[in-house]
């Protein structure tokens, strides 16, 4: 079995004592292990911070962006390597493993460009300065440096590839050195991801590190000028922010966790025009696509009560047309959960939504293709749906990650406003309108509870990037339950990485350090 090994200090290293095990969730075969027992991480986050540190914070953006335009070409050039470990790690079908890789070397690419706009610089000034007193010899100017530590990433098992690819991105582009944490489940993907890099010998000394497994006592030696970047599960975020060492030293950390993400479709829709068929289209797709493990994935589902019937049953037969089973099987379109553990947690889960809700689409009964029920993880999907979603609690509160979804009707888009902010902050929700005064409407009374709104209408249906696709351009992140966490949005991510100072100076101080920089502007 392959064994599967941490990258540190510029060696694979094996970890001593009990393994974890990674198993195919298709076929129930273990795949590989992992352990990081024994491991020196203490030792492993000083390298990262001298040697990884000083040798990033020496590059320009330029160069740090040429590294990344460098990663995302050898793990396009691996793709098929990586499809197939995701396949037999993750039992995504090739469609949905492309998602992830091609996810993470889009995103590199898109920071690689970035880094080449920012140029020759080695850091960033804010806006123009203000002179601070009478004379305008003596000026205020906001610079904003790398912080001189490490950025621990902790991702969760749905994108091995692109959580490594998005979050290592930010933080080499922005100058800090990064150890990434892949989840253990899926860690196949994400170490031989790293492999490549590393073999390529793209990087500087101590740039990239990997555990590949626990996290031991990684964490725990995390100080002021570090930061953890975490996406998984809202549990393991509020355990993980109650560390004394993070509320001694305020080491920054960012939360990307789970969400009751919405869809709507607008007032005064009609049955079998264009948005209602983008809308069913968008919410059947968010069920299958990774089947249903994606953060973003569309949860609920709002429509004008009198189309609620006509919805249930035009998704109802979309998805009854998606085969479930083994991703190695050209005809299946949806592979499996990423572990049984995940099938169970899925079925807890519906039964809590099925005690408000009753099924409007169940495919559980529905044959597998080419895998066998009781060892396979594979969920079938199921709409949930429910006429009294203001009488609801589980429904706007429960997040089932799997294939489920549940529909609601509304009476006026006020009440829609009010049942989608009962997710207490999500990460997107998705308008479906060809008024584009609605949808204006609609996303001001969403942002404030939504990382994301994504407005779709018919003149841009065959445009529009996807209500679940994370594009490096805009925010990831959302508030409140989703985390309260900010990823990506382009330029906007740099902020996590750096720190930013008041320069009080005089005029000639404060052009001479502009002259080093380069002003930010998104
Ligand atoms: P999880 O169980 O919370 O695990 C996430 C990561 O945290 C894994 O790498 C895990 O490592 C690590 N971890 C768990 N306990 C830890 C601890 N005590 N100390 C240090 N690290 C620890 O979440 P998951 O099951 O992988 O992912 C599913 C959840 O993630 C869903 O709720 C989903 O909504 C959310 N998610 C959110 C986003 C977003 O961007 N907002 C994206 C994807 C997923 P091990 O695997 O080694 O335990």
């Amino acid at each position: 079995m392959i064994e599967l090994e941490s990258h540190l200090e510029g060696q694979w290293k094996k970890g001593t004592g009990k393994k974890s095990t990674l198993i195919n969730p298709t076929t129930g075969v273990a795949v590989a292990q992992t352990s990081t027992e024994g491991l020196d991480f203490a030792s492993a986050l000083s390298w990262s911070r001298e040697v990884g540190g000083a040798a990033l914070r020496g590059l320009t953006f330029a160069e740090r962006g040429a590294l990344l335009k460098q990663m995302s070409k050898v793990l396009h050039e691996a793709r098929d390597e990586l499809i197939e470990a995701s396949i037999v790690n993750a039992g995504t079908t090739r469609s949905d493993s492309k998602f992830d890789i091609d996810g993470a070397t889009g995103t590199l690419a898109y920071y690689a460009g970035l880094g080449k706009k920012l140029g020759d610089r080695t850091h960033l000034v804010e806006g123009e300065g203000e002179q601070l007193t009478r004379s305008p010899r003596f000026w205020g100017h906001h610079v904003l440096t790398p912080r001189r530590g490490v950025a621990v990433h902790v991702n969760a098992f749905n994108f091995p590839a692109w959580g490594f690819a998005e979050k290592a991105a930010c933080a080499i582009l922005a100058g800090m050195p990064a150890i990434t944490k892949p989840a253990t489940a899926t860690a196949m993907v994400a170490e031989r991801a790293v492999e490549i890099v590393v073999q390529a010998g793209i990087l500087p000394e101590g740039a990239l590190q990997l555990v590949c497994g626990s996290t031991g006592d990684l964490l725990d030696l995390l100080g002021p000028q570090d930061v953890l970047a975490f996406t998984g599960s809202a549990s393991t975020a509020a355990q993980l922010r109650e560390r004394r060492n993070f509320l001694d030293t305020n080491t920054r950390v960012n939360v990307e966790a789970d969400s009751l993400n919405a869809a709507i479709l607008g007032p005064g829709t009609a049955e079998g025009s264009p948005t209602f068929e983008l809308f069913l289209k968008d919410v059947t797709r968010e069920m299958t696509q990774k089947a249903g493990q994606k953060c973003t994935a569309i949860r609920r589902a709002f429509v004008p009560r009198a189309l609620y019937d006509a919805a249930a049953q035009a998704i109802g037969a979309k998805l009854a047309r998606i085969s479930v089973g083994n991703p190695r099987n050209e005809a299946v379109r949806m592979g499996a959960l990423v572990s049984r553990a995940q099938f169970d947690g899925v079925r807890e889960g519906l039964a809590q939504l099925l005690a408000e809700a009753k099924p409007l689409y169940d495919g559980r009964n529905q044959a597998l293709v080419d895998a066998d029920p009781a060892v396979a993880a594979c969920a079938q999907p199921v709409l949930l749906g429910t006429t009294d979603p203001v009488g609801a609690r589980v429904l706007h509160d429960v997040e089932v990650f799997g294939p489920v979804s549940t529909l609601m009707p509304y009476d006026n888009e006020v009440q829609a406003f009010e049942l989608i902010r009962r997710g207490q902050g999500s990460l997107v929700a998705s308008v479906y309108s060809a008024d584009p005064a609605f949808t204006a409407r609609a996303a001001l009374e969403l942002a404030d509870s939504h990382g994301r709104v994504h407005a779709i209408s018919p003149d841009v249906a065959s445009l529009h990037t996807g209500h679940g696709n994370v594009m490096p351009h805009s925010l990831h992140g959302g508030p409140g339950r989703a985390g309260g966490g900010e990823e990506l949005g382009g330029l906007r991510a740099l902020g996590f990485y750096h720190r930013r100072s008041a320069v009080q100076a005089s005029t000639a101080a404060l052009d001479a350090l502009a002259a080093s920089a380069t002003p930010l502007t998104y």
